[in-house]
């Protein structure tokens, strides 16, 4: 694919633009962030929401503004014109960028690493609908979307299940019947990779044990996951098959005994759907608390005496302490734990309380350093033992990364 030679004007003069769109496109919103690669800067971020509504709205945000319109047309290629448009008359955007990175969710067996977007590619990102229902018809259409209007672009799909394609049978697989995994490829393939990768690399690199680690990082934000990472490589993870299994999380309810589904089928008469409607929009910190899937809520109400924000907060630390127990398992080492996410890196209530539930482990936290989300290196513990850090997860930044290394 050709190569555009932009220049854009920098305080030091004019340099070769190295602009890089990242894009994750879903069912009713896309966000969207600009990098300039040459300074490893994001120069503006976005979010187009409420797709398919009379409240569909465009919002961007940079530095030093800020810019909203209501979006009358909510098709993709109407949507991503647009961004370009309003990036462009902010005066943010002067050149096309040089490529565009796209968030895919799911890559299946297929994909280990990013790709340039070829029709194979797309092909192939296709065929994982089945286990991405929801997501991958969305992430193909904006890359497509995308292709069609700016053909010149080159695109690049970043898989949130593509850095743990490294797990072992003895990790990925379910104990159902071998032919489930063999013509259905039902099996476990972990989300919430790229960041995951990221922090966990970030981690080794600041605590010096770049060569040989093992590291546990927990991503904690509306969607919640957990991963044990060996050398860089992930060795097993919470979420499955699909982002349901495993943590609780804001809305998701994780872990449950399949039998469930029968059981309210039997008392309730509901059907597979509607069992998994509530498990996946009405449970986790919702169900719980019956209040809100907000952790910042929720810990307001639980300070103010809000028992079922309490029990919510305390299943929440405990599922996730549970979990890093059983991660720990796929480690012959463990040197960090790393907190990440919106929750991650800002509770230090949930912080204290995980390590608090993980006694066994020897983590000592020191509850300074965890008031401040970590001193300089993003540390929150002391003493010895295994460290336990903070960790701003930066994905976009990642896939502009991935993108440009590709191209
Ligand atoms: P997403 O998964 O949508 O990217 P985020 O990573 O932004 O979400 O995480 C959102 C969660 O982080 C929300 O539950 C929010 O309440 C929580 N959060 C953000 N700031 C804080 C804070 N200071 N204390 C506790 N929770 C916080």
């Amino acid at each position: 694919m050709p190569l555009r030679m932009n220049s854009t004007p920098t305080l030091s003069g004019w340099t070769m633009s190295q602009n890089i769109l990242v894009i994750n496109s879903g069912s009713s919103s896309v966000k969207f962030s600009l990098f300039d690669m040459t300074h490893q800067t994001e120069t503006a971020s976005g979010l187009a929401e409420r797709l398919g509504s009379d409240a569909a709205a465009l919002t961007l945000r940079w530095a030093d503004g800020e810019y909203r319109q209501a979006l009358h047309d909510s098709d993709y290629a109407t949507v991503l014109t647009q961004i370009i448009a309003v990036l462009t008359e902010q005066q943010l955007l002067h050149h096309l960028p040089k490529v565009i990175g796209h968030r895919v969710v799911h890559g299946g067996e297929v994909f280990s690493d990013p790709v340039i977007v070829t029709d194979e590619v797309l092909a192939s990102i296709r065929q994982c609908i089945a286990l991405a229902p929801l997501h991958n018809p969305a992430n193909l259409a904006g890359i497509e979307a995308l292709a069609t209007l700016y053909p010149d672009i080159p695109q690049v799909a970043v898989f949130d299940t593509a850095f743990h394609q490294s797990l072992a049978p003895k990790a990925f697989l379910y104990a159902v019947p071998y032919k489930l995994y063999e013509q259905q490829g039902v099996r476990r393939y972990g989300f919430h990779g790229v960041s995951h990768q990221y922090v966990a690399a970030e981690a080794a690199t600041r605590l010096g044990i770049s060569a040989q680690h093992g590291i546990i990082s927990a991503h904690l934000g509306n969607g919640c996951s957990a991963c044990a990472v060996a050398n860089g490589q992930s060795m097993d993870t919470t979420m499955g098959m699909t982002p349901l299994e495993g943590l609780v999380m804001g809305t998701r309810s994780g872990d449950v005994d399949p039998g469930l589904h029968q059981f309210l089928y039997q008392q309730k008469g509901w059907d597979v759907e509607t069992v998994t409607n509530m498990l996946n929009k009405e449970s986790g910190m919702l169900g719980l608390s019956g209040l809100s899937n907000d952790m910042r809520t929720l810990e307001a109400a639980a300070n103010e005496g809000v028992e079922r924000a309490q029990l919510a907060l305390a299943v929440f630390c405990f599922r996730l302490a549970r979990h890093i127990g059983g991660l720990a398992t796929a480690l012959t080492r463990l040197d960090a734990l790393v907190f990440t996410g919106g929750i991650g890196e800002n509770s230090r209530f949930i912080r204290a309380t995980v390590i608090e539930n993980l006694a066994i482990f020897g983590f000592r936290l020191d509850n300074e350093l965890n008031a401040r989300n970590g001193d300089m290196l993003g540390v929150i513990s002391t003493g010895p033992g295994p460290k336990v850090v903070v960790i701003e997860t930066k994905e976009e930044l990642m896939i502009a990364r991935a993108a440009l290394a590709l191209i």
